[in-house]
């Protein structure tokens, strides 16, 4: 037994965000992190991956790298450097190796964190227990996977590298958001015939005007909205949106790039020779269209309400040509099966999304405040001293990004028993 003021659960962008602002203000804390500092970046990702926040909204909490703010498609290898040189600097309190495996309240008000390392199991008594272990935390693979012979092999984020390492033959990508989008525009571009099962996820431009939309979100006051504004409850669950790192990406570029397009994948055959989709290709295209113009309306809409000297400050609207409509993309339905083999499709990639995991929380009250989906909805909770940080909407819009969790941490420390 341990006795502490504050745990921090997870050492990603979030619960470093959280254990810099504890530092700054003389908490005594432990930031619990089950494998490496950083983890989801080292282990979930792909060799091309960028990072598509401009460095202003990846940074840590407090890093100095003197590189500009407006720097962005930065290749994974530079900003983990840039955030291990920070970590190492500010040498906060990290336990890696240290898997949170339950927290229970204890009998004097505060709370039993029981963790498992390589040497044992250990318990702390906190006073305080600030959760931020991720909301992509474990991949969500549908069950259909399972009906998939050997004969075809099966990535996923985290094991999917790069095109060089995949059998040759055509590709089938299933999940049209960004992760999906990314890979299916990577391997066509490797000369892969690729298949790309599509799903409903809103369109972004990467850049307005000559700004990164990033920066866009931020000065329109987007990132900021309140979660009490959140119209569309959907919204919560917030998908990564069809975007690339340093350019855009839509369903049109990518049916250009010989890409073809099909419904949501609704399922294997019993052989699992067929796959089979529905016939809903057009609303996801519509979908993305209208999230891409209602983002650019939302930016415009603003700028004509400046005055002259800020509206004429900003360069012309240009087009992204990535979104330039491709006509024969609408002209046939898409098929609603696909006979694996005779596509000649040797592999599958599932950028089917994530789902968190709380299978530690023993607090019946913070359990019971989850949403439907299971996910936290406020930084605070019925329990005294217990938080979350890094999910969605918890406060603002940006409560589930790197711009959020600068915001969000304060807050929580200025809340902390
Ligand atoms: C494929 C992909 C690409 C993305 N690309 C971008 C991008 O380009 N730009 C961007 O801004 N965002 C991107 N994101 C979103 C990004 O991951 C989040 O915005 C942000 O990094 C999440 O930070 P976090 O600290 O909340 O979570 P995480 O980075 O997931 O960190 C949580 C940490 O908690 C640890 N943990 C979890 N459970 C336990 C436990 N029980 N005990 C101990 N430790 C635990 C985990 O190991 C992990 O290290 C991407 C996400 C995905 C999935």
């Amino acid at each position: 037994m341990h006795h502490i003021d504050t745990v921090v659960i997870g050492a990603g962008q979030a619960g470093l965000c959280m254990s810099y602002v504890l530092q700054r203000a003389g908490r005594e804390h432990v930031v619990l992190e089950q494998a490496q500092a950083l983890e989801q970046w080292r282990s979930a990702r792909w060799d091309s991956f960028k990072i598509n926040s401009p460095l202003a909204f990846s940074r840590l909490m407090g890093q100095r790298d003197g590189l500009p703010d407006r720097q962005r498609g930065l290749a994974l290898r530079t900003i983990l450097g840039l955030w291990d040189d920070c970590i190492a600097q500010r040498a906060f309190p990290i336990h890696e190796k240290s898997k949170v495996v339950a927290v229970e309240q204890a009998p004097d008000g505060g709370f039993r964190v029981h963790v498992e390392r390589e040497a044992g199991s250990h318990v702390y008594l906190a006073r305080n227990v600030i959760a931020a272990p991720g909301t992509y935390q474990l991949p969500r693979i549908p069950a259909c996977a399972a009906r998939i012979g050997p004969q075809i092999e099966q990535y996923r984020v985290g094991t999917y590298t790069n095109p060089s390492t995949v059998r040759a033959g055509s590709v089938l990508v299933v999940g049209g958001g960004q992760t999906g989008v990314q890979l299916s525009e990577e391997l066509a571009q490797a000369g892969r015939r690729v298949y790309l099962a599509t799903s409903m996820v809103k369109g972004t431009p990467r850049s307005h005007r000559g700004e990164d939309i990033m920066f866009w979100l931020e000065r329109t006051g987007l990132l900021a909205t309140p979660k009490e504004e959140l119209t569309d409850p959907g919204e919560r669950l917030e998908r990564l949106p069809i975007v690339g790192s340093d350019h855009a990406i839509s369903h049109h570029c990518l049916a250009r790039m010989g890409v073809t397009l099909l419904g949501t994948l609704r399922g294997m055959s019993a052989d699992g020779e067929l796959a089979l989709f529905d016939n809903n290709l057009d609303e996801h295209i519509l979908f993305a269209q209208q999230g891409y113009d209602e983002l650019i309306g939302h930016i415009e809409d603003w700028i004509a309400r400046q005055d002259d000297v800020v509206r004429l400050g900003f360069a012309a609207p240009v087009a992204e040509p990535e979104w330039r409509p491709h006509q024969p993309l609408s002209a046939l339905p898409p098929p609603t099966e696909l006979n694996l083999r005779q596509a000649g499709i040797h592999t599958v990639i599932w950028a089917t999304g994530w789902r968190a995991d709380l299978s530690w929380l023993l607090i019946d009250d913070v359990v019971r405040a989850l949403d439907t989906h299971g996910l936290p909805q406020a930084c605070d909770t019925p329990v005294d001293g217990f938080f979350w940080l890094g999910f969605h909407w918890l406060r603002t819009r940006a409560s589930g990004s790197g711009a959020g969790f600068h915001l969000d941490a304060p807050y929580i420390a200025s809340r902390l028993r």
